[in-house]
């Protein structure tokens, strides 16, 4: 059986890198950039004022004092996008607005609420040290840097920046169309009433939930019974799609067929099982149609609520990353907290248990939530990260220091 880690490496070394396309930056949110993007221009594009005040030559301010202000005849008014070409002349002063280009010749600007305006002569009452209030051109972004690297995935604050840059329609990683199977003679859909011996699908929506989290296209094909003709129809179906999740009928049950048939209809399964708890019984492959150039992920995940979304996490997650161009960490991001009550197990998995963490003075301290069925979904909500108690670990003790992954 893979360990953990053997598993995300055998998924990551399968994935393959989607095709790109130009899209408008209304829909770039949360995709990965295809190309590097080179500023073409300065941003700002040029020396502007960073308040509302008045624009003047800092120099004309260097024997300014309480007792001696110095007085600036003001000559006009820059507003923003505005272009005042004329130099401003030696003892004067034009009012200025946020954003205005200001005047050739001028250097500082001193703030309005700072400012004494009397029969037009605008009073200096201190010295003002040159570049005072003013943006430079450039100082967010100089012409011919690198802004973003490929791989950046785009959120709000790039999508403003590319704006900015004039770049309307960004070379991006293509998302990844996802087909998600649930399966099992028993689940109804969430609007079906609940007959004796029946549950409700709770995952189609909870893997609905974290493939649109990973900006993916999913298209839920329902259920299938656990069936062969059934599950042969739908599973094709999927197989047309950059990636497919099933779930459920992946482990050892008489009824269990999902392998089965992924592997008649021609899917090459990578593994079956891995080293942890919950979601064991998880299986991984690839799919290539004759003649086709293009290839389906296939990922069997086991039933149980939580096993279906922590190997979602462990596996899907980092896979749809790679396929998404992204250059965003495939491996989970660790912390470390004090473990507050003791955990034993003797099974030699890897468990990734439901914890709740809180920070008291700068020390991140974890608990679990309690039951730890993979059957209780509930207490996902309430977690906020999982624990991760290695292979080895038999007895950890309260106060010990445990990894731990935010969720
Ligand atoms: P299986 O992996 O098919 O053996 O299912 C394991 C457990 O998960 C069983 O108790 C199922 O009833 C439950 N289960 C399977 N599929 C779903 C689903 N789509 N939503 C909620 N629970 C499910
Ligand atoms: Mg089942």
């Amino acid at each position: 059986m893979l360990s953990a880690f053997e598993a995300r490496k055998a998924v990551l070394e399968t994935v393959p890198v989607l095709s790109t396309e130009s899209v408008d930056l209304h829909g770039a949110l949360h995709r990965a950039l295809a190309v590097e993007i080179i500023a073409d221009v300065d941003i700002p594009p040029f020396d502007n004022s960073a308040m509302d005040g008045f624009a003047l030559r800092s120099a004309d301010t260097i024997s300014a004092s309480i007792s001696q202000p110095v007085k600036l005849k003001l000559v006009g008014e820059a507003r923003a996008g505005d272009v005042r070409p004329e130099t401003l002349k030696p003892g004067t002063s034009v009012r200025i607005m946020t954003g205005a280009m200001i005047p050739p010749g001028a250097d500082a600007v001193l703030e309005q609420e700072l400012a004494a305006l009397e029969n037009g002569l605008v009073e200096i009452r201190a010295p003002l040290s040159p570049g005072r209030r003013v943006r430079r051109g450039g100082e967010d972004i100089r012409k011919g840097a690198t802004v973003f690297g490929k791989g950046t995935v785009l959120g709000a604050a790039a999508l403003g920046v590319l704006a900015s840059l004039g770049i309307s329609h960004p070379e991006v990683f293509r998302k990844p169309k996802v087909t998600v199977l649930t399966t099992g003679d028993e689940v109804v859909d969430v609007n079906e009433p609940l007959l004796p011996g029946k549950i409700r699908n709770s995952n189609a929506y909870t893997l609905d939930g974290l493939l649109q989290e990973d900006s993916c296209e999913p298209l839920d094909l329902g259920r299938a019974r656990d069936e062969e003709g059934e599950l042969r129809t739908k599973i094709s179906e999927g197989l047309t799609s950059d990636m497919l999740i099933t779930s459920g009928g992946v482990s050892v049950g008489k009824h269990d067929l999902v392998l089965k048939i992924l592997k008649d209809l021609g899917v090459q399964i990578k593994f079956w099982k891995v080293n942890i708890k919950p979601g064991m019984p998880m299986a991984f492959g690839i799919y290539q149609a004759a003649g086709s150039d293009a290839r389906t992920l296939v990922f069997a995940l086991p039933g149980n609520p939580v096993s279906t979304m922590v190997t979602y996490l462990q596996f899907v997650r980092p896979a749809l990353r790679r396929m998404r161009g992204s250059a965003e960490a495939t491996e989970p991001i660790h912390l470390l907290a004090k473990l507050e009550h003791d955990v034993s197990k003797q099974d030699g998995k890897r468990h990734f248990s439901r914890g709740i963490l809180r920070n008291e003075k700068g020390q991140l301290f974890v608990r679990m939530t309690g039951s730890q069925s993979s059957g209780v979904l509930s207490s996902l909500v309430a977690a906020n990260c999982l624990i991760v108690i290695p292979e080895e670990s038999t007895e950890i003790k309260a106060g010990s220091e445990v990894e731990i992954e935010l969720l």
